[in-house]
């Protein structure tokens, strides 16, 4: 029985059974949509941030077999104190800790990619060329590393997030490379992609890590502030404030036809790769290496 002291932090849960509740979540998103086994090796994107912490913590807990990665893109603010959070975090859970930086990578940090992209005329967001650089060096180190899986922390309002954004955008391409499992075809060079907390509320997960009080930074990325997602973002999040279960209804209808549209995609999207560095691509020269071209004194 519920002590009238305790908590109640979702549907009438207390501490114990919230816990539970969310690592259920997990474990039945993992089976549900066959992400992983407990044979494979399986590398978690770590940010520091509350998502992917939680995540590496209920998969140690469930008994998979992890270790974390985490990409440091040297800015300031948040990500010297994320890095420490998470060193922090990992060596009390025995996590192993791979640690990646856009410096040592490419030569520089990511504020200084943006003002080399930018005076050669080059325009593009913060975001694009984190997300394009990050993607690329995980994908990179997943298989030096010889995972077989790469998971990361995307929550049910994120994807809904990126569901909308492709809609609205006019991406259907895209949107059929979200999912439990990202991308459409597989191949060799690509890690496969998984998100285990496909179907976690944001707001379950922030709760949960105060509640495993994990060392996390709670601010959001401070590059964030003015990309299109957080546009999309916000608005989605005052749609859910007048319109309960917005998110999860969008959800829902994504999965219900995501399988069709995979198989869609799939004719289109035949793999192949970047003729600078090999990794997969669609085009002939991978976003990656467009960027890393601009740079001076590149490492790769
Ligand atoms: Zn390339």
């Amino acid at each position: 029985m519920m002590k009238c002291k305790e908590k109640v932090f979702f549907e009438g849960l207390d501490r114990k059974h919230f816990i539970e509740h969310v690592e259920n979540k997990v474990k039945m998103t993992i089976k549900k949509y066959k992400l992983f086994t407990k044979k494979e090796k399986i590398l978690v994107a770590c940010s520091g941030g509350k998502d992917s912490t939680a995540l590496a913590y209920i998969l140690k807990k469930l008994g998979y077999d992890i270790e974390a990665i985490t990409l440091n893109p040297s800015i300031k603010n948040s990500s010297r104190k994320n890095l420490d959070n998470l060193k922090c975090f990992c060596r009390k859970n025995m996590i192993k800790l791979h640690i990646v930086s856009f410096k040592q990578e490419t030569g520089y940090a990511l504020d200084e990619i943006k003002k080399i992209l930018d005076s050669k005329g080059v325009s593009m967001a913060y975001c694009t060329i984190c997300g394009i650089l990050r993607r690329y060096l995980l994908n990179k180190k997943a298989k030096e590393l010889k995972a077989e899986k790469l998971a990361t922390g995307h929550n049910i309002d994120d994807e809904a997030e990126s569901v909308l954004m492709n809609l609205l955008r006019g991406n259907i391409g895209l949107m059929a490379r979200l999912g439990p499992i990202a991308g459409v075809v597989k191949s060799k060079g690509f890690i496969p992609r998984v998100k285990p907390l496909y179907l976690c509320r944001e707001k379950d997960i922030q709760s949960y890590s105060k509640l495993m009080k994990f060392p996390v930074a709670y601010e959001r990325c401070p590059y964030a502030q003015s990309s299109y997602r957080e546009i999309v973002r916000n608005e989605l999040i005052d749609f859910e404030k007048k319109y309960p279960k917005t998110k999860e209804n969008i959800i829902n209808w994504f999965l219900r036809i995501l399988p069709e549209l995979k198989k869609d995609f799939k004719k289109d999207e035949e793999m192949t790769y970047c003729t600078v560095c090999g990794e997969p691509s669609q085009r002939t020269i991978c976003n990656a290496c467009t960027i890393l071209e601009k740079l001076e004194n590149k490492k790769i």
